[in-house]
């Protein structure tokens, strides 16, 4: 078992060591080996859901207004308003079960 010295304190310490025993500094020994992964995915999924809530938002508040613009277009108000309602909440929800 190969020894090397510690760049800190600069004892003799084994190469398979995953921190020096004096000083505690990462020596980057086997079990010192973390990987991490970039985590960017998320953030285009979360992207794509903002933009169908922005998209269903905007459809849900043109029903509305459609609605209360008069009483004869309330049939055409409420087909315009309930899907674009629907897929904001879709969307939040879809948004929500991406970040976890
Ligand atoms: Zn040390």
């Amino acid at each position: 078992m190969p020894l090397i010295n510690c760049p800190d304190c600069n004892r003799e310490v084994s190469d398979q060591a995953a921190n020096c025993p004096q000083c505690a500094r990462p020596l980057g020994g086997p079990a010192s080996g973390t990987p991490r992964a970039p985590v960017q995915t998320v953030e285009q999924t979360g992207k794509k859901w903002k933009a169908v809530m922005l998209v269903a938002f905007v459809v849900a508040m043109l029903g509305v207004a459609i609605f209360f613009s008069s009483i004869r277009n309330r049939p055409l108000g409420e087909a315009v308003a309930i899907p674009g309602f629907v897929g904001f909440l879709v969307a939040r929800i879809g948004a929500w079960w991406q970040h976890g």
